[in-house]
């Protein structure tokens, strides 16, 4: 079994204080470490955006492409060697917006990859613009009087996409969120795991408080299953409202 250390590297992360991203990069390595799986067999590839540095601190092998474009070289990983385990990182900027045609044909394409988005609700990178899953009314450099556009809703639109495995996790729930990367991993055919993350620097009002009051589990008697079931619970979603988390939809 790989130990946890053994996926550290010497430098360290440099995000700001308190984004969410350190809670991810936690549970990513923990998942790694608890399904054994060993690093020079793991690929992480990423797009751009303060996420994409995550392989950079991950010691596995480690790709960091272009804008969004993380989906088609994971794939191509996959299908040059199928013996790798391969996680695709995006971010609700990078892979909503200028990756939004690569998600969508992933979904239906069902190569067996790990996609995991680090949803801010905002383009953290390029410092506070807003993005495809920030909320109506959200006032943003690019968005003086409040955003006029309904957010998209990746959950529902990976169901009607065909994708096989759909969850959501909550960045600051790390016990949960590596049962929900485990299972993903192990799902075979293309898992996708939204990850509901605060970026305290550009979204302050994302705060511990209010990731409180937002974010809801699936109970048992959720059937992951039933499609139609899943779709309204998907529907549910984002950061508008309640944020359900769990494992949404998974083909039996
Ligand atoms: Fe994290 Fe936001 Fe800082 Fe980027 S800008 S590192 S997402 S807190
Ligand atoms: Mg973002």
């Amino acid at each position: 079994m790989a130990k946890l250390k053994e996926f550290n590297t010497t430098e360290l992360p440099t995000w700001c204080p308190g984004c969410g991203n350190y809670s991810i990069i936690a549970s990513v390595k923990k998942t790694l470490s608890e399904l054994n799986l060993e690093p020079q067999n793991t690929v992480l590839v990423s797009g751009v955006g303060c996420f994409a540095k995550l392989p950079y601190w991950i010691k596995t092998n480690g790709f960091v492409g272009l804008h969004g474009r993380s989906l088609p070289v994971a794939q191509g990983v996959k299908l040059a060697n199928p013996k790798l385990t391969v996680l695709a990182f995006g971010g609700d900027g990078d892979g909503y917006g200028e990756g939004g045609n690569h998600f969508l044909h992933a979904c239906r394409r069902n190569v067996d990859i790990t996609y995991i988005v680090h949803n801010n609700s905002v383009f953290g990178l390029t410092t506070g613009q807003y993005s495809p899953t920030s909320e109506k009314g959200r006032k943003s450099k690019s968005s003086l009087l409040g955003s006029t556009e309904q957010p998209i809703n990746p959950l529902a639109i990976a169901i009607a996409s065909g994708a096989t495995f759909v969850a959501r996790a909550y960045a600051g729930h790390t016990k949960e969120t590596v049962e929900i990367l485990k299972k993903a991993i192990n799902h075979k055919g293309f898992a996708f795991v939204d990850i509901i993350q605060p970026c305290p620097s550009y979204v302050p009002e994302h705060n511990q408080k209010y990731f409180k009051d937002k974010i809801d589990y699936l109970d048992e008697t959720h059937n992951s299953g039933d499609k139609i079931k899943s779709m309204e619970n998907a529907l549910k979603g984002g950061f508008e409202e309640k944020s359900v988390c769990g494992i949404i939809y998974q083909e039996k």
